[in-house]
């Protein structure tokens, strides 16, 4: 069998907003400027345990989402994290934020409330990659998931959103989503490997924390943040 070429196809490396490209963004999503930094839930408090709750359509368009989001940005901004879900602020909703590149370089910043991942289709591509969880500080660990994804629900407005990925962004959806049903990525995990994640943790989450206080304060001194 001979080789085929076939012509390159050029890649968009423009940012993605809300799943649409944009020529311009700055490096932190405008709504963290507006935000406060909320304590983040660890592994054992409840919230991440559970599924939690439909953000109700009362909600959509309010204040009150809109500034939750913007906090959830800001937080995950100074944790230094690529996507982060209601319950890691401490609220039964579900919704997620995420400012996050795929392999192919392309940087993707959004959120999507009442998220719903696409069922995978049979036989689609896994990769095994590091994973690693802001709820979960510290460790890392290697964990298959599939290779592209889908995810819909609306924005915080209530207009319909359709965001896809690849590589480490469908990884994010993936992680982000399994949140908001109180699935985290270490019960996904076999017990041994879990165990040694958790090991970790403890040794590792002091200066986890205290490395996203000191990112936090390099925020605010930036105008990024109102505390
Ligand atoms: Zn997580």
């Amino acid at each position: 069998m001979s080789e085929q070429s076939t012509p390159e196809q050029p890649v968009d490396t423009r940012v993605r907003v809300q799943g649409e490209p944009v020529d311009d963004f700055p490096a932190t999503a405008p709504g963290a400027a507006r935000g406060r930094v909320r304590p983040i839930t660890v592994v054992g408090d409840e919230v991440l345990h559970r599924a939690n709750r439909d953000v109700d359509p009362a909600m959509l368009g309010g204040a009150e989402l809109s500034g939750l989001i913007d906090d959830m940005f800001l937080t995950m901004y100074a944790a230094e994290g690529v996507g982060l879900a209601g319950n890691q602020v401490g609220e039964d909703l579900r919704l997620f934020v995420y400012d996050c590149p795929d392999d192919d370089g392309v940087r993707h910043v959004g959120h999507v409330v009442n998220p719903v991942l696409a069922e995978r289709e049979a036989g689609a591509a896994l990769a095994v990659e590091n994973e690693g969880c802001l709820s979960v500080p510290g460790p890392h660990a290697e964990l298959p998931r599939a290779e592209y994804a889908r995810v819909t629900g609306v924005d915080k407005d209530g207009a319909p959103v359709e965001i896809e990925g690849t590589g480490y962004f469908a990884r994010c959806l993936q992680h982000e989503t399994d949140h908001t049903y109180g699935r985290l990525y270490i019960d996904r995990l076999a017990a041994r490997p879990r165990k040694k994640v958790l090991k970790q943790m403890n040794e590792m989450s002091a200066d986890v924390f205290a490395r996203r206080e000191a990112t936090a304060a390099k925020l605010r001194e930036e105008g990024i943040g109102r505390g």
